[in-house]
């Protein structure tokens, strides 16, 4: 079913064939674990699960169990409930190692997202006189942009002298590979921190982040990731890749949430080394005498270290039901599905694209299959609202960018192949009875 960049293609853009495909798929009972929306009184194309995944069935349960826990042993829920909540983010251990593709002391769960993104520029943001500027992607998500100001700010610089954006070529959408590695290179005697995203928000793209991470290093910079859009989306080996630093959220495509707690990698070089800077909280603090409250802040020699509050458990419950789903169905077969499940998107794209006189869309996302994850951009060439409001109509969610961009996201765990080809199947009646 894997199809590969230059292999004959066999697909078919028919509903049959797309039945046949769901067949095959070895995850196709995993949808009936999830709640899928109704719209106008049927189950939604949900395309969104690279904004806000769908809630899992178990997700409750695991939720009542930690309410009912603290019913019953209050305080004592700390040590005595069925999951003891003062170890509870320990739960998360091995499957963020799966997900991160780390060792067990370098990843961690706790806070949110740009919290988190701001604790980790704390440890690897520290500009000197000589050596104070990031390089990023141009039209980061906003979040990390304003938290990449501020930083930069706080240390006493301008936006515009400190961070370097790297843009797309005039014409072009997205950033080549070769324009982020020279933008490094030529800024080597004055860059602190190389800072990308996994999988840019707006088009689609993966960054090649060995690449990125290899010339940061070389340059003498550190490299870190804002993996909102990578986490659970496409494989991760942040430890063989030398990442130093990265950090996600869990509600995209890990299924958590709204506002669920996000996830922190740390190389082990950085992770075991206590002398690297922080700001300090309780909870990462060493173990053993964690309860003495005594002076002097002595962080635990792990990605751990880095935490400050106690678990938030109720939300974590919630994450906990949402990995334990990826543990089930297996990650790897869950990014197999997923490559499978777009490769079929791009290949009905094109199908409709084809049949139409002109171009109605362009997709905006790299073709390349190393260079984008599930998420498709299509920029919509004439009146791009209108077919928005006409994928409602026909119950697609699916996700609206002004001006002109519609993205896709369809994901492994509940979305099919039929999914897929009906979406498709409404694009073509959408253009070629309408008049955009
Ligand atoms: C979704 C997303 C965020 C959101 O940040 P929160 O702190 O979770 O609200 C930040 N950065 C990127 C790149 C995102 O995709």
């Amino acid at each position: 079913m894997e199809q590969k960049v230059g292999m004959p293609i066999e697909f078919k853009n028919t509903l049959a064939y797309a039945q046949y495909l769901d067949s095959l798929d070895p995850l196709q009972e995993f949808r009936n674990q999830f709640y899928i929306p109704l719209m106008h009184g049927k189950e939604a194309i949900y395309f969104t699960g690279n904004s806000l995944g769908l809630q899992p069935r178990q997700t409750q349960d695991y939720v009542l169990n930690e309410l009912e826990d603290w019913a019953n042993f209050a305080v004592e829920g700390h040590f005595y409930a069925r999951n003891p909540w003062m170890p509870y983010h320990e739960m998360f251990t091995a499957p963020l190692c799966k997900l991160a593709g780390a060792l067990p002391h370098e990843v961690v769960a706790m806070n949110q997202l740009t919290v988190n993104l701001h604790l980790l520029m704390v440890s690897f943001y520290r500009p000197t006189k000589q050596r104070y500027k990031i390089i990023c992607e141009a039209k980061a998500f906003p979040s990390d942009q304003y938290a990449m100001e501020s930083q930069v700010k706080f240390h006493g610089y301008d936006y515009k002298d400190a961070v370097i954006e790297v843009t797309p070529r005039e014409g072009e959408q997205h950033i080549h590979t070769e324009d982020i590695l020279s933008a490094i290179e030529k800024n080597k005697s004055t860059v602190a921190l190389v800072l990308f995203s996994g999988v840019n928000y707006y088009t689609g793209q993966l960054f090649d982040m060995p690449a990125i991470t290899k010339a940061a290093h070389k340059a003498g910079a550190f490299a870190g990731f804002d993996l909102a859009h990578a986490a659970g989306n496409v494989p991760l080996q942040l430890h063989d890749w030398q990442v130093d630093f990265a950090c996600w959220c869990s509600y995209k495509y890990l299924n958590s949430g709204p506002g669920g707690v996000s996830g922190v990698f740390i190389h082990e070089r950085h992770s075991s080394d206590t002398s690297v800077p922080r700001f300090a909280g309780w909870w990462g603090h060493d173990k053993e005498n964690r309860f003495l409250m005594e002076q002097g802040f002595l962080p635990i020699p792990s990605a751990e270290g880095w935490q400050l509050s106690n678990a938030p458990v109720l939300s974590m419950a919630a994450h906990k039901a949402a990995l334990d789903v990826f543990e089930k169905a297996g990650w790897e077969n869950v990014f197999a599905k997923a490559k499978a499940l777009n490769n079929y998107l791009w290949f009905v794209l094109d199908e409709v694209n084809h049949s139409l006189p002109g171009e109605a869309f362009k997709i905006i996302t790299p073709r390349k299959e190393t260079e984008h994850g599930c998420q498709v951009s299509l920029l919509i060439t004439k009146n791009g609202k209108k077919l928005f409001d006409e994928l409602k109509k026909n119950s697609v969610i699916a996700d609206w960018r002004e001006p002109d961009v519609i993205r896709i996201a369809p994901v492994a765990l509940y979305n099919s192949y039929v999914d897929v080809w009906k979406f498709g199947n409404i694009l073509n009646n959408y253009f070629q009875n309408e008049n955009p």
